[in-house]
């Protein structure tokens, strides 16, 4: 009965890793895949999530009974602190229901759903480029994507005119996609002024916002300056989405674990949505895994209510801080090494946007062709529109990357 099954065609992220392994070069360089790499070029378990996991076994897994289907209780509560503010008004009116999902991903595809099924508009308009898995999310709900225009690639920096241009030209009341912070893939973020007026248009033409929260504290370290750009938003009174995601800022990809928040605009209107959401959710999975979230949740929580041999609650959120902040420096320095490399091979062209870009990131503006180059003579892997992750570079890689890059242009 499936003899008539076509192929589907490869993920190109997934065949960029697939053709990277198979590849037997030793200066092999892999820049295509979103994860974090340690200078060694490894992938990193932080120590606090160590510790959380041995504060787990020891002391709080008594069961493993299931999750209500919103999930974890408590990680929902300082997921939505997290990404809104511990003194944040929506919170405190009830205003925001919050869901524990699987990861950033779950959180997107579930309020997508919620968004088909509960919202008068089913338009979502989403940057030019963006993430490629953001279409699919709504496209799988039944929703119409669109784009507006984000990224000059004359200048590798924002379209700022044309974005607004684009917003301002959007059907009342249409969905909009929007990246907190740390932009994949174009490392490129609005300030907060331009925020402000993003927010501005935004609110005058009831458009939705739906903010991917996937880098939080992965541009500024700092957490709360990175949600700023949400904030404005909450502070205004108006409804936004937020799909917040741990894959990145604790390192815990394969625990998929992540929230997504409804501001709405009283709590009785949050605790609807509430119920929908579980309707929803029910069919699909019916409810989360627990070991993520706990982990999260352990990390997070700033009242011990036991004070372990281990460490207190609250010293195990400074460490995660800690180790948050060695990551983004981390990144930024390779930033700074990458720019400087090209800078003293007179390489043609303007690098500046290699350090003014953020996050983990960077749209190089290399073309097809010279990234199938940097495959075919030096190893080198990155998705075919020029999208490099920092965070797979070290001091020993760069001078070959910049090389590497020295002939693609010039060759
Ligand atoms: N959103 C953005 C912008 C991403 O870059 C990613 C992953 O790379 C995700 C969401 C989804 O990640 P996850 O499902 O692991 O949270």
């Amino acid at each position: 009965v499936f003899e008539y099954v076509t192929r589907a065609p490869d993920i190109p992220v997934y065949a960029v890793m697939v053709a990277y392994r198979e590849d037997p070069s030793p200066f092999k360089l892999n820049l295509g895949i979103g994860v974090y790499r340690t200078e060694e070029g490894k992938p990193l378990l932080l120590n606090v999530v160590r510790k959380a996991e041995k504060l787990l076994v020891n002391e709080l897994s008594a069961n493993k009974e299931y999750l209500p289907i919103t999930g974890l209780a408590e990680f929902n509560k300082l997921s939505a602190k997290l990404i809104f503010g511990a003194d944040s008004s929506a919170i405190m009116e009830n205003r925001v229901t919050t869901v524990h999902c699987l990861s950033g991903s779950g959180s997107l595809r579930i309020g997508a759903e919620f968004l088909a099924k509960h919202y008068h508009q089913r338009t979502v308009y989403m940057s030019q480029p963006t993430y490629a898995n953001h279409p699919n999310f709504f496209v799988a709900a039944g929703i119409t994507v669109k784009t507006y225009r984000y990224y000059d690639p004359t200048t590798c920096g924002l379209d700022f005119q044309g974005m607004l241009e684009d917003l301002g030209a959007a059907s009342s009341g249409a969905i909009v996609l929007l990246q907190t912070c740390g932009h994949n893939p174009t490392g490129v973020d609005p300030n907060l002024e331009q925020w402000e007026q993003i927010r501005k248009l935004m609110r005058l033409k009831g458009l939705l916002p739906f903010f991917d929260c996937a880098y939080q504290g992965f541009v500024s370290s700092s957490l709360d300056a990175d949600a700023q750009p949400v904030r404005m938003f909450v502070a205004d009174g108006g409804e936004c989405l937020t799909a917040l995601s741990y894959s990145k800022i604790m390192g815990l990809y394969a625990e998929r674990v992540g929230a997504l928040s409804i501001v709405c605009k009283t709590a009785d209107v949050a605790s609807r949505v509430e119920s929908q959401l579980k309707l929803i959710i029910r069919p699909m999975y019916s409810n989360p895994p627990i070991h993520g979230a706990s982990i999260v949740t352990a990390i997070l929580k700033d009242s011990p209510s036991i004070v372990t041999v281990i460490l207190t609650y609250r010293e195990m959120y400074g460490e995660w801080i800690t180790e948050l902040k060695a990551m983004t420096n981390r990144i930024t320095s390779m930033r700074q090494q990458l720019y400087n490399a090209l800078h003293d091979r007179a390489i043609p062209g303007d690098w500046s946007h290699i350090t003014k870009q953020v996050g983990m990131f960077s749209l190089t503006g290399l073309n097809a062709e010279q990234v199938a180059f940097l495959t075919k003579e030096y190893h080198i892997y990155m998705s075919s529109d020029g999208r490099i992750n920092l965070a797979g570079l070290s001091a020993k890689t760069v001078p070959y990357l910049a090389d590497a890059i020295h002939a693609a242009v010039t060759h």
